[in-house]
């Protein structure tokens, strides 16, 4: 299957001068080369975005936003098998993981709610006439919507395909233009959206760039230029921190998608027989996701019988070869992130936590960034593995007292993301969520997720929502304009 190595700059497929490999971290073995940039390839990439941004009808022709917002939509759903078999290569995402949040659901619905809304949306509205200083005569007050301009979007590995499509619709429906850098483990996808735009669109050009580089701070450009109006980072609470740093000095508004502790609470009403195995979902894509929930809060009442069901869960994750469609976990992305993730199962036990199951990298897996799906009870929310945010298949069982205990520990955390409440009593559950510091939550597996619903953190896992309307006003200044009544 053909991949695209080319960057996509002002409008043209470009090589660049160097390459970089993109390796399976099933196999260990290199998929394709991408197009290395240079912060040069970026601040090229930059200047075509804001000439574009000035220099195009695109800030204000809508009708031709949706024609190429549905260009692409359908240029996407072209190759989208292709596409499944290229995330599964470089992301190392099981292909049941594909039919669903990886690809699938992005796919439907990420481009074609912000094109609906691109109608939709407020574009403006009226205050009332007011003599606001006592001058004698009314003024008529109106309040537009603009696009904010050029935005700088740094894209994670984890889920790139999701979030480049949950970026790049609201930030096109809006009518901004973009640079988009791609994570250097997984540029292939990004890669292969800017060809679709190129030979598939009216997206004029400059208003998409795509520029791959194997060096992180080639992305730093983005949060320094003075041409760039905005930055829309998803990545690590810690890589958030320095890009709103470097924004600092030409004062641009970041939106951060960042990390998360999430909790998957269980009150001692849920039913725990059909709950508590599913805690094991964690382990879906090795637990790259942000908003997994990755500590268990379960009353010390129940807490045995919890564990025992958890650990059923645990000994059912089937894992390994990502394309086998009866795995729910593959890899790791990378060498570096197993060995992380090991060093935290490590730190997990010397501090005293119990290893229930797992802890190791399978015995029988020659190649590929493995680790077991790794279960610890006795956890306390201090320790290391409850506060930090692991990335990887690892669950942290915490028991709590009552219901005020468990809403302490859910809170003592740095981040804020995502959690899970079940119990038997829905109102029950509903009044703990409010109590939560969180910016999403499921109430007995209910699920929040949707291009129409607002999704992002409190404290240190962001500023900002992504998706919903929210997700849109997000990417859009704001004007206010009166002149005299009649
Ligand atoms: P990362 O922060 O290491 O890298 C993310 C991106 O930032 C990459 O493209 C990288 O090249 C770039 N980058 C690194 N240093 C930079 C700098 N100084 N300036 C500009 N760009 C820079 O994160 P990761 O390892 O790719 O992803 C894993 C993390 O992302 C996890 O912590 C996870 O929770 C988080 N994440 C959050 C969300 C969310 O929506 N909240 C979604 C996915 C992943």
């Amino acid at each position: 299957m053909p991949h695209e190595p080319r960057m996509l700059i002002d409008g043209q497929l470009v090589a660049g001068n160097k390459e970089f490999e993109v390796l399976n971290p099933a196999t260990e073995e290199v998929v394709a080369t991408s197009a290395d940039a240079t912060a040069t390839d970026m601040e090229r990439a930059v200047a075509a975005a804001r000439h574009a941004q000035d220099n195009t009808d695109w800030a204000t022709n809508a009708e031709l936003r949706k024609r190429c917002l549905i260009q692409l939509q359908q240029a996407l759903e072209a190759e989208q098998e292709e596409l499944r078999v290229e995330l599964i290569a470089e992301v190392g995402c099981p292909i049941l993981v594909t039919y669903g949040p990886q690809l699938d659901t992005p796919m439907r619905e990420a481009l074609t709610w912000p094109t609906e809304m691109i109608d939709q949306f407020s574009w403006s509205r009226q205050l009332p006439d007011s003599d606001a200083f006592g001058l004698g005569f009314q003024t008529h007050r109106e309040v537009w919507k603009e696009p904010i301009g050029v935005v700088g979007v740094i894209m994670p590995w984890n889920f790139p395909f999701e979030v480049i499509l949950n970026k790049l619709g609201p930030i096109l429906a809006m009518g901004n233009s973009c640079v988009i850098k791609p994570a250097p483990d997984t540029p292939l996808n990004a890669n292969r959206v800017g060809r679709l735009i190129a030979e598939h669109t009216d997206i004029p050009a400059g208003v998409v760039n795509i520029v791959a580089s194997s060096d992180h701070l080639v992305g730093e450009v983005l949060s320094t230029s003075p041409l760039v109006d905005m930055v829309a980072f998803t990545g690590s609470t810690t890589t958030g921190r320095r890009i709103m740093e470097a924004a600092s000095a030409t004062l641009k508004p970041v939106f951060l998608e960042l990390g998360g502790k999430s909790v998957n609470l269980i009150l001692d009403d849920a039913d725990f027989p059909t709950t508590l195995p599913g805690a094991a979902s964690v382990c879906m894509h090795a637990g790259q996701g942000c908003a997994m929930t990755t500590r268990l809060l379960v009353p010390f009442s129940r807490y045995d019988e919890a564990v025992e069901l958890v650990k059923l869960g645990f000994e059912g994750v089937s894992y390994g070869d990502p394309t086998n469609p009866a795995n729910l976990q593959g890899p790791l992305i990378s060498a570096r992130q197993r060995d992380r993730v090991m060093g935290y199962i490590e730190k997990g036990v010397a501090e005293g936590a119990r290893l229930v199951t797992g802890g190791g990298i399978p015995s029988d897996m020659d190649k590929g960034f493995f680790v077991e799906p790794t279960l610890f009870a006795d956890v306390d929310n201090s320790m290391t593995i409850a506060q930090e945010e692991i990335f990887g298949p690892v669950l942290a069982i915490i028991g709590y007292e009552d219901d005020d205990h468990a809403v302490a520990i859910a809170n003592d955390s740095e981040y804020g993301l995502s959690g899970s409440i079940t119990s038997g009593d829905l109102d029950r559950a509903k009044g703990v969520a409010k109590r939560i510091r969180t910016g999403t939550l499921g109430i007995n597996g209910g699920a929040w997720y949707g291009p129409d619903a607002p999704f992002g953190g409190y404290k240190s896992s962001g500023i900002g929502r992504q998706c919903g309307i929210e997700g849109l006003e997000i990417f859009t200044e704001t004007k206010t304009v009166g002149w005299p009544a009649r």
